[in-house]
């Protein structure tokens, strides 16, 4: 999963880009959720936050490292 970074600045860029859903206001700035967030595998071949976040404040979730495998799982789990 990726994880939105502390220097967000709430413009809501990215929520409506995600596949998934994962994206929502938090209580300070913007989290992703990691049971969501398959870093876009199955749907694109970039991840589409990071691609809208104008100030690149997206990164991988070290508490969440997975591989391609796993993410795909993930995406089959949601999507069926
Ligand atoms: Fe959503 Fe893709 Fe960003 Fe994960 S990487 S939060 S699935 S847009
Ligand atoms: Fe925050 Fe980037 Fe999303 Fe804007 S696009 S809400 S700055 S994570």
């Amino acid at each position: 999963a990726l994880l939105i970074e502390s220097d967000c600045i709430n413009c809501d860029m990215c929520d409506p880009e995600c596949p998934n859903e994962a994206i929502s206001l938090g209580d300070e700035i913007y989290e992703i959720d990691p049971d969501k967030c398959t870093e876009c595998v199955g749907h694109y071949d970039t991840a589409q936050c990071v691609a809208v976040c104008p100030i690149d404040c997206i990164s991988k979730d070290p508490n969440h490292e997975e591989n391609e495998a796993q993410l795909l799982a993930k995406f089959t789990r949601m999507h069926g």
